[in-house]
Formats: structure tokens, sequence, C-alpha cells
């Protein structure tokens, strides 16, 4: 409900959509949202916001809101609801029952990026302190996972080097797998500000994006690459930049590990690195690598921004490690208008990995297996932690198929829809005894769930946001939880069911135990991001303004690792039966599976997701745009309609994935990046041929 009259007072809060973070003043009567006015003094947008932030938090206020805790014996029984106390107590009890029954790891928990950073990290603590196992995930799973290994190896932290103040200040800009106009707006406008002032572009992508060619801006290259060949176009650049003596040796003898340089130079400069030999595989031109490395290399100041097309990939963390070796070897790191920048898609998601959300890491990407961390956190909570790594999103679906997982506490996520093979999440919800889903509308994962507890709105809570310069911004109450609680209360009284003598009364309690317990975020508190606006961690007695670059001295590792990435083709074969390569991306107006975005006046921008198809290919199957067309893969099928366009090459269909009845899951497979797990959402063989509707 958007009201018309005049607005009373302001709150200063942060977009709950991407990892841009936008501050915004939400301007109220009584409890009534009047409008978002973008703040013009939030350090990460500036007065700038995009129209998911500024008009699309209908949602808050949706008629499908879930209000009332429900509970359900049987997942095919109708919903019962009942007091906060029941719902709470009578999960509780499950879990217990659970456990008792088949084991202290039987059951886990699933942290969301779209709350704050106070109720990751109590979920994490519910589940390393209630359920005393290390069972937590996270949707980064699904999203930025390989950008927590990938990172961590080169430069020994999971998180982008620079701040956005940093794009005015670059010369030469590699975007990678990322589509910043419509996925991340706000910095979009950024970066093609700067472009129009002369800085350079290379779009490594498969789609010609916006920025490839839009009215003020021309990209110098770009490398419209084959789905799932990322590994080896970035080889490639490495290749020309080695063989050519284009690397920053001073950087490399000072910042980096030099024997493990010499290994990797000499890995990249094998001829069959080389983009000739590159060109068949990827569909590159050979000139086009070597222009591109050439210009990256020399063309002054170089950054790398890269999205979802990096990393959900079965190569994902290898990608980003060819990432990192790039900026290494040109010496692009430590300093303004450089460094590796991970476009992150969720508002938090940053933050849910800084919280612990790892099933092998505490919060502060500190491993499970260092005694010195455990020790921490063992003496505050008062409990044994175990130094064994838990179960990942896809092993507690595993092991619930397999009989042995029986209970999910799942809080902000929907992953029916999010998650790969739809087919063997709902076989492994099915197989639980008690899946609790805290969310605000009842999402599909709610389909198979035995308790719902009714989730807070971003407007209706205290805490912080990380967004993906690792700002931490505030989060401020601007209206009462319609649903009586704020999730941290929720789990927090989840908790107490659970027996805890949990006693925060405020989420700044929270951030204090985080400051305490966590070096990079010590000298954070309530009152110091009140005095400051906001600051990036690091954030402590080294650096008390917090760090706005990092690795500008040293790597937090010590010396820069540059790994040998070899590329290994996906699994993922296309054939005479599924000729084509189906990838996936966003539209500005819409967000994810569109929980939120559909619910809101938004949705008139984009009521359906369609599939881009090149002329060649739709004309070789009678496809005229508009028309119904049957998409289908080795996994399953879905119906959607026909965008013939030029912007994907032939050979290659794109659709978005906003809405459900593109059911985009349905068709993905289940191969996943090699050390995290990150399903490869980006690469599925698929047919398409003349359809008569769903
Ligand atoms: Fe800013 Fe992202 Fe929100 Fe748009 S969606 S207003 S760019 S934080």
């Amino acid at each position: 409900v958007i009201s018309i009259g005049q607005p009373e007072h302001s709150v200063v809060t942060t977009c709950a959509y991407c990892g841009v973070g936008c501050s915004f003043k939400a301007e109220m009567r009584g409890e009534e949202l009047v409008r978002m006015v973008p703040w013009k003094d939030g350090q990460a947008n500036r007065g700038h916001s995009c129209v998911k932030g500024r008009f699309a938090y209908g949602y808050s206020t949706h008629k499908e809101r879930i209000l009332h805790p429900m509970i359900r014996e049987k997942v095919t029984d109708p919903w019962r609801e009942v007091s906060w106390e029941e719902a709470l107590a009578h999960t509780a009890a499950e879990f217990r029952r659970i456990q008792y029954q088949y084991g202290r790891e039987s059951i886990g928990g699933i942290t969301s990026s779209r709350c704050t950073n106070e109720e990751t990290y109590l979920v994490q603590k519910l589940i390393r302190a209630g359920f005393r196992n290390n069972n937590v995930d996270t949707c980064a799973r699904v999203c930025h996972s390989p950008t927590g290994y990938g990172l961590g190896q080169a430069f020994g932290t999971s998180a982008g080097t620079q701040n956005f103040d940093s794009v005015e200040q670059t010369d030469v800009v590699i975007v990678i797998g990322a589509n910043p106009t419509d996925g991340h707006p706000v910095f979009g406008s950024r970066l093609k500000k700067r472009l129009q002032q002369g800085a350079k572009l290379i779009v490594i992508d498969p789609r010609r994006i916006d920025l490839v060619r839009s009215p003020h801006v021309e990209a110098a290259f770009h490398l419209p690459l084959r789905p799932g060949t990322n590994v080896a176009v970035v080889t490639a650049l490495a290749h020309v930049i080695v063989t050519e003596g284009l690397c920053d040796e001073n950087f490399i003898r000072n910042r980096c590990d030099w024997s493990e340089f010499e290994d990797w130079a000499g890995f990249v400069s094998e001829e069959r690195h080389s983009p000739e030999a590159t060109e068949a595989l990827t569909g590159v031109p050979a000139d086009a690598l070597r222009g591109a490395a050439r210009l990256f290399a020399t063309g002054g100041n170089g950054s790398i921004y890269y999205g979802l097309g990096v990393t959900e990939h079965s190569q994902g963390s290898t990608t980003v490690m060819a990432i990192a070796n790039l900026a290494m070897a040109t010496g692009n790191i430590g300093r303004p208008g450089v460094g590796v920048n991970p476009l992150r898609g969720q508002n938090n998601v940053q933050g849910s990995c800084d919280m612990g959300s790892f099933p092998h890491e505490l919060p502060g990407y500190r491993h499970v297996s260092d005694d010195a961390t455990r020790d921490i956190f063992e003496k505050l909570w008062g409990v044994t932690i175990s130094d064994e790594p838990g179960l990942r999103i896809p092993n507690m679906l595993d092991a619930a198929v397999d009989g042995s997982f029986k209970g999910l506490y799942i809080q902000g996520e929907d992953i029916l829809q999010s998650d790969p093979d739809t087919k063997h999440v709902a076989a492994g919800l099915a197989a639980m005894e008690c899946v609790v889903v805290q969310d605000l509308f009842l999402n599909e994962t709610a389909n198979y769930a035995h308790v719902f507890l009714p989730g807070s709105t971003f407007l209706e809570k205290d805490g912080t946001f990380t967004n993906a310069e690792r700002r931490i911004n505030r989060v401020r109450k601007v209206m009462t939880p319609r649903n009586g609680y704020a999730d941290w209360e929720v789990t927090q009284n989840l908790a107490r069911a659970m027996g805890l003598s949990w006693t925060y009364t405020h989420p700044s309690q929270i951030m204090d135990e985080i400051a305490a317990t966590t070096p990079s975020f010590a000298k954070v508190s309530y009152a110091y991001l009140e005095e400051k606006g906001s600051v990036q961690w690091p954030c402590n007695e080294a650096a008390p303004e917090g760090s706005p670059i990092m690795h500008v001295d040293g790597f937090v590792r010590g010396k820069g690792k540059f790994i040998r990435t070899e590329y290994v083709a996906t699994d993922e074969k296309t054939g005479p039966r599924f000729p084509l390569l189906l990838t996936t991306g966003r539209i500005l107006s819409q967000y994810n599976v569109g929980a939120q975005t559909r619910r809101t006046e938004n949705v008139v921008w984009h009521e359906e997701d369609r599939l881009e198809i090149h002329p060649h290919d739709a004309e070789l199957r009678g496809i005229r745009d508009g028309d119904w067309v049957r998409l289908a893969s080795r996994s399953g099928d879905t119906t959607l309609r026909a965008l013939i366009t030029d912007r994907v090459a032939t050979g290659v269909v794109y659709t978005t994935f906003h809405h459900p009845t593109t059911q985009a899951n349905v068709i993905t497979t289940d191969f996943s990046d090699w050390a995290t797990n990150c399903p490869e959402y980006k690469v599925t063989a698929v047919q398409i041929s003349p359809s008569n509707g769903p």
C-alpha cells in the first residue's frame, strides 16, 4: 500500500535488494511508509538508487504475507495457526526428538543473505551452540561460495578488494560474468560514468550486455565466449601478458611468492594456452584475446568486476583464482583504481559469509579446525564445538534422501526455487521429519514444511547489512513488525525454547558479541556506525577507520599466491538432442526468484521471463518473436515465450528467472563447482522447439 499523503518523519536505512547497499530515507506517516528517498549522504550510493530500492517495497504490506505461526503434522495436512509459544515449543521438541532418535548430526540450518548480520550470526550460533553441530550453510552456497574459496586461496580472505569509489580512478576495466547495469544498477551507473570519461572496457560474457554497446558507452573488446569456458579465456589473457613480457615484475617480487609465480608463468606460457589455441575452444577470436590482454596489462590502473557468470560453474573457484592471478601478474592490487571485485547479488551475501554461515568456518572466515578460534566461542558460549566441518546444503539433502538427516531450520530462503535439481531438493525435504521455514510468504519450500514462522521485512528491524565493498551499513527499524517479532527475536526465542539462556534485548548487543569474537569487526559497534555513517571491514585497532581498500601493503595471507588454473570442460555437453547452451541472468526491475518484486508495482515492468534466441537458431526451428517455446534439457522442460535477438550468439539461449513459472532450476543440471558445490547454473545443454504454450 503506497500512501499519497505527506510524510511526518523519516528513518535512514539500507536497501534490502542488491549488494550495492544503497541508503534511503524511509519517509513515514505514522506506521505507513509514504516513500523511499535515496539518501544523499549514503556512502555507497550518494543519493542515487534504482527502481527496486525506490519503488519495490510494497511486498512489506502485501496481502499474501503470513503473519501468524502455523504448524501441521504432515505436509499433506492443512496449516493450523498457533501462538508463537506453541510454534517454538513444538519446533524445539521436534528438533530434540529427532536428535535423540537419529543423532546430533541429524538436523541443521540455513541462514539467509537477506537477513541482517546479527540475525545470521544468531542462526549459526543456534546451530553450533544449540544443535551442537556445524550443519549450517547459507544461500551463498549457490552464488558466491567460489569467491570465498578462490579469493581465500589467492589473497587470504573472501572479499572484494576495493570500495566502489575506486572505479573513479580506474583506466581499464574487465567485466566478466556480470551485468552491472541490470544487476547492480547504482554501481553500473558509476562505472558507465567512468567509461564516458575515457576508461576502457573489456566485457567477457556470452551475451552482449548493455555495457558492450549503449548510447554513450562502447566496450573496447567484447569477448563473447562459449558458456563454460571462462578459465580458458582468462588463462589465454595471462598467456599473452606473460609471453609478451607485460607482467609487473616489481609488484610480483615484492608482494607475491616468486617461485609460485614462476611455476604459474611457465604453465600459462604453454602453447596450448595461446589465444590461437584457445579460439576454437572458446569461440573468442585470437586477435581479440591478444588485444584485450595487452590493453589490460598496459592501459593503466586495471580493475576486474565479476558476478555469477564466473562463480556458478563447475570451475567457478578456478575462474576466481585465474582472475586473482591476472590482477597480481599486472600489479593491479592494493591501491585505488585496481583490484578484484565480486559484485554480490544479495544485499547481505557478504555479511552472511562473514558471520560464519559456512559449515567449515566460524565468523571471520576462521576454520572450525583452528583450536584458538574454537576456544574463543567455546568459552563465550559454554559449549564444545566440533573441529570437523558440517554438512553443506547439497550434503544435507543427500543425507535426507539417505535417511540420516531429518530436520532443517531455514531462515529467509526458498531452496526449492533457488537451488539446483528441484526434484532432488523436493525429495530431500520430503524425507525430513521437521522442516521449519521462516519467511514472509508461503514460498515453494513451505510446501514441504511442518512449521511456518512468519518473517519480518528489513523495514521492521534494526541491524546491519554488509555490501559488496565490505561496507557495514545500518538497517533501522522503520515500523513495528507486523508478525510480532523481528527475525533475530524469533531465533532467540527458538534458542530459549531449546534450553539456551540468551538475553539479547537489542541487535546492538549481538554486534558487540561479533566485535568481541571477530578480529575484522573488533571496532564495530552501533555507536561507531552512528558516528561514521558506515565502515568497511577490517575495522579494528590496526584500521580504526575501516579499510576501503584491502591488501595495500601485504596480502592478508602474507604473500599473494599464484595458482595453476587448468581448464577442465564441464561434463554438461551439447549433442544432437541438446545442441544449444542455456545461460541465465537478471533484469533491472526484478530480483532473484521475484518473491518480493513480483509483489510490488515493479511487476508491470517485467511480467514474464522470456527466452532470448538468436535469429538464426529461431529461423531453423520455425520460431518467431513472441511464440511459445518448449525449452528442454536432460533434467526437465518448461515453456517460455521467445524473444528473438542477436544479443546472444548462435548456439546460446538466455533467460531471466524471476517468475516461478519459468522453472529455470527444473532445467539446470546437478553439476557443481569442484571446490564448493556451487551449482553450475550458467551452462545447460538444451533443445528448443515451438510449443502451444504452458
Ligand atoms: Fe541500490 Fe541495489 Fe537497492 Fe538498487 S537494488 S537501490 S542498486 S541497493
